[in-house]
């Protein structure tokens, strides 16, 4: 499937693309702004272990896309056969660098690496993918903090187009450490009421059914069926599966459901746009600004 077939201007279709043109226009604005006062433009290293096709053009897309905000790159690349202890030792001269705002560890590393401690060794102030146990507490109190990429990008696609979370219960179906888990918490601080769903939740179908929002994140395609929605709820699909399939049945979601975000264009835009907005918080925050701008 490529694009969904409703017109680009269906009012029930949340584009995420010109949300994510604008937040990177505002974060290359930042950026010129930063390097006119200090002659410093913002960077963001990223570390790559090993040659997964899939992780390599991520980490080319994310230095293209830095480029055109001003963002300067850096890629450290390691064998697949790299230890723990050694991209330990990396991360944490990528910490102690001055010259880096911000620090992504590609991921998934190889099976053989202690993710959570190669996570961990990233400095809180220069977590700009909001994967660190620092950040995850931020998000999960809702104090200030650098928030995960994919989920932050989620509530702000919301907001842009007008979705009240107050008092709605939101079903989100999946809860990674990246997607689902941080999600849940930042739509709770938000005042909605949350439930997680995850491959051992009983009789999914009637959960899902009882949500004013639902967010797919499993990993599935077309997994959710428009039979499983309620009439006129809110419909958020982070899936992205080979060929450019969502998580929900698309065409039977529509139906159904008041708000959608499609694949390709919804949710994938906003987690890249979220990404060099933090680095370009982190290099302002890193001389003594507040981190994301004095936004909580
Ligand atoms: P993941 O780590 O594999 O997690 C999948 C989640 O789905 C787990 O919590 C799992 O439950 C749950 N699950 C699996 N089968 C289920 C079932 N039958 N019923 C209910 N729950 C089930 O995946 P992820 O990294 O969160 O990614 C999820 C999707 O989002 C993928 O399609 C991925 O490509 C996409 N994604 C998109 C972006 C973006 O930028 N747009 C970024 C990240 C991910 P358990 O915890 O019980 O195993």
């Amino acid at each position: 499937m490529s694009e969904p077939t409703a017109g680009a201007l269906d009012p029930r279709l949340m584009y995420g693309t010109a949300v994510a043109d604008a937040i990177i226009e505002r974060a290359s604005v930042r950026s010129a702004e930063l390097a006119r006062h200090t002659g410093h433009r913002p960077c963001l290293a990223a570390v790559l272990v090993g040659e997964d096709p899939a992780s390599v053009t991520y980490v080319r897309m994310k230095q293209k896309r830095s480029a055109a905000a001003g963002i300067d790159s850096r890629l450290v690349r390691l064998p697949a056969m790299t230890t723990t202890g050694e991209l330990v030792t990396t991360i944490r001269a990528l910490s102690d660098d001055n010259s880096v705002d911000g620090i992504l560890l590609q991921h998934p590393v190889p099976a053989v690496i202690d993710e959570r401690a190669s996570f961990d060794a990233i400095a809180p102030t220069k977590d700009v993918d909001g994967v660190t146990l620092y950040s995850f507490a931020a998000m999960a109190l809702g104090t200030k903090g650098f928030r995960s990429c994919t989920p932050e990008g989620i509530l702000r696609l919301l907001d842009a187009h007008g979705v009240e979370l107050t008092g709605r219960h939101a079903v989100v179906i999946g809860r990674s450490p990246i997607l689902g888990l941080p999600l849940g918490m930042l739509l709770l601080a938000r005042n909605a009421t949350v439930t997680y769903c995850h491959s051992h939740t009983e009789n999914l179908p009637d959960v899902v059914r009882s949500g004013d929002l639902v967010v797919a994140a499993v990993g599935r395609p077309r997994f959710v069926r428009g039979s499983w929605l309620k009439p006129g709820a809110v419909i958020v699909d982070a899936g992205y599966n080979p060929g450019n399939i969502g998580d929900v049945a698309f065409e039977e979601a529509l139906e159904i459901a008041s708000r959608i975000t499609p694949v390709p264009g919804g949710v994938g835009p906003m987690t890249i746009a979220v990404l060099l907005d933090q680095t370009v918080e982190a290099a302002w925050a890193r001389r003594d600004f507040s981190v994301n701008g004095g936004r909580t």
